[in-house]
């Protein structure tokens, strides 16, 4: 883009609240002409905007890597053509779909900025236009070297912009939707927009976008708790087709040290399940060799997700899963950083 282009920023419409209407049935989402007649201000920014929406879009409960691959398809087949990309999607699984876009948009090197809102924007008190402007905004923003400002997929929402890899909607009724708990804020969103400079994602090589369409599904998230008994487990880790597990355990990694559910854990990792401990506390991570009950897991062949959030745990293994790696090559990216959605100490 040169100084005098305007920005051209595609908007891509999947559904959720920001378009939603109000049916005899309950909130349901509309079409993206409804929602753009609520928001002729946009015309201000003086953007070139195009948009592209899902043909019946859909309250984001219902995302699945199907509708994951549409909105890579839309983003890899126009994305010489516009300058950012901002995705209008429900609250609910937002943060799934931003965990899951930073994986399968290789190479990305635009804005990928998602938003939606709280209630609907034909709402008499709504937050829906003023995240969708500042969406825009983010989208368009360039930086002191005329690159763009985000370079990564984000989540802009209410006051602050986030990486999308380390989102987590913690709040279904606050405005203010969306955290990242273990990863500095992107950007501040006040007055002015503010940029968090040294937590920008920025990249060493300029390659072309490769997109991935292959994730795979067959995942599991065990859940711990005290009292889980012998066969809730075991019927869980015997779950027909799946191939990882999420086990979500209590504070800085830890489970507990019987003999029946080592041996569980044991026998599932020796049968080739790969068991990826993510806490179940939204702030902090796995320090699995702090206690003995996390030192336990690493012996049962329990790999360390430091401080992932379960949103980026379980599309990371999507991601790898279906990229014809071995368990081994799995194991060695699980406990890296491929797109900042973990701190590896
Ligand atoms: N159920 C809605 C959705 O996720 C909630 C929202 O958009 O806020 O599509």
């Amino acid at each position: 883009m040169t100084d005098t282009q305007k920005p051209r920023i595609l908007i891509i419409y999947t559904g959720g609240t920001i378009g939603m209407v109000e049916t005899p049935n309950g909130l349901q989402p509309f079409d993206f002409s409804h929602l753009m007649d609520n928001v002729p201000k946009i015309g201000n920014l003086g953007y070139d905007i195009q948009s592209v929406q899902f043909p019946q879009p859909i309250d984001s409960s219902n995302m699945n890597p199907t509708y994951w691959n549409q909105i890579v398809k839309d983003i890899a087949d126009r994305y010489d053509d516009f300058d950012g990309f901002v995705i209008l999607h429900g609250t609910d699984t937002m943060a799934y779909t931003a965990s899951a876009l930073a994986f399968m948009l290789r190479n990305l090197r635009k804005p990928v900025v998602i938003t939606g809102s709280q209630l609907p924007i034909g709402d008499t008190r709504e937050d829906g236009t003023e995240n969708l402007i500042s969406a825009l905004q983010v989208a368009a923003a360039r930086d002191e070297n005329g690159d763009p400002m985000i370079q990564e997929v984000v989540i802009s929402f209410q006051d602050y912009i986030v990486r999308g890899c380390r989102s987590t909607k913690f709040t279904s009724t606050g405005f203010h939707a969306f955290k990242s708990f273990n990863y500095p804020n992107l950007g501040t969103i006040d007055l002015h927009i503010d940029y968090a400079k040294p937590y920008l994602m920025r990249h060493d090589t300029k390659l072309p976008l490769d997109p991935f369409y292959s994730m795979d599904p067959n995942i599991l998230v065990l859940w711990l708790y005290p009292g889980i008994t012998p066969d809730v487990v075991k019927s869980q880790l015997a779950t027909p087709g799946i191939k990882a597990v999420v086990l979500r355990t209590f504070g800085a990694g830890n489970a507990p040290t019987e003999q029946w559910f080592l041996d569980a854990l044991t026998d599932a990792v020796s049968k080739g399940l790969i068991i990826y401990n993510v806490t179940q506390c939204l702030n902090g991570g796995d320090e699995q060799k702090r206690y003995y009950t996390g030192d336990m897991l690493s012996k049962a062949g329990v790999i360390t997700g430091y401080d992932i959030t379960v949103e980026a745990a379980v599309t990371k293994l999507m991601y790898l899963l279906g990229s014809g790696l071995t368990t081994d090559q799995i194991k060695d990216y699980l406990t890296t950083s491929i797109v900042g959605e973990i701190t590896v100490d």
